[in-house]
């Protein structure tokens, strides 16, 4: 495996859909920086696996929230792995599920910390380092949305939900700013996909409980979302800014 597309962040790219973007974007040339913030060890079990297949990665910490550990993480990939090329802003929590009314002011405040904020932070940092305004020589953000954005999410997290609307608000404005300056911006909006985020929010089982209302009848596996932001990051999407894609078997 060569690589020679340059540097991956990948946030949250230890495990789910990050693990998956992570392994797809190390297989298709990328020097992979795989963020976490808890799980040091799935994070450096997807770096083993990406170096046994020839490829280059390099685990990082950092809590997307914070601002100085989001601006450390960048600086490290670069060092280590090379230019920053792409970002897929991929970091996320639900909080849990709440009616509205019982929402604790707490756990909103985290879900959009991590959600909201992370992914705004990370994106700064990624502008600021690609924009060919500044010097830089171009690049692609990927964020992951959710189709909770436009379904609202009544009953289970309409806080979650509100999260990603935020995304989708950041994927259009960014990719017009930045339109001009080498960097473009999509979103995936995932329907439901069998990661470990279910079983945090307290029921594992949620993807195969939900399976039958999907139009295809069944959860993604992570891999099939990882194919979508790939696409969205390479040279046969470069017609494709602001686009939110939808990957959820018609959810
Ligand atoms: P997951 O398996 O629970 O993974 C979440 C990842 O986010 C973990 O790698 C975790 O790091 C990382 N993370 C959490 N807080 C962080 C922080 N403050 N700083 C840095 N990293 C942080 O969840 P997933 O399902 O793959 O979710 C990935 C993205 O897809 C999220 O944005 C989620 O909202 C979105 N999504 C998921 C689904 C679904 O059904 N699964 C559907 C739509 C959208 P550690 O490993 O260190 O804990």
């Amino acid at each position: 495996m060569s690589t020679t597309a340059g540097t991956l962040i990948v946030t949250g790219g230890g495990r789910g859909i990050g693990a998956a973007t992570s392994r797809l974007g190390a297989r298709q040339g990328y020097a992979i920086a795989v963020n976490y913030v808890e799980n040091g060890a799935a994070a450096s079990a997807v770096v083993t696996e990406i170096q046994r297949g020839s490829g280059r990665a390099v685990a990082i910490h950092a809590d997307v929230s914070n601002e100085k550990e989001v601006a450390a993480l960048f600086e490290t990939a670069e060092r280590t792995l090379g230019r920053v090329v792409g970002l897929v802003n991929n970091a996320g929590i639900t909080g849990g599920f709440s009616r509205l009314e019982d929402l604790a002011a707490p756990t909103l405040e985290r879900v959009l910390a991590v959600n909201v904020t992370g992914a705004v932070l990370c994106a700064r940092e990624a502008v600021r380092r690609m924009s060919n305004r500044r010097g830089g020589a171009g690049g692609a953000i990927v964020n992951i949305s959710s189709r909770a954005a436009q379904l609202g999410s009544a009953g289970e997290w309409i806080h979650y939900a509100v999260s990603k609307g935020a995304i989708d608000t950041l994927t259009i404005g960014l990719a017009r700013e930045v339109a001009g300056e080498g960097i473009r911006v999509n979103a995936v909006a995932p329907g439901l996909v069998e990661t470990d985020i279910h079983a945090a929010a307290g029921e594992p089982a949620r993807p195969q409980r939900m399976a039958a209302g999907i139009p295809l009848g069944r959860a993604a596996k992570p891999e099939e979302i990882a194919e979508a932001v790939l696409w969205l990051l390479s040279p046969a999407a470069a017609y494709i800014t602001g686009s939110i894609l939808a990957v959820s078997g018609g959810r």
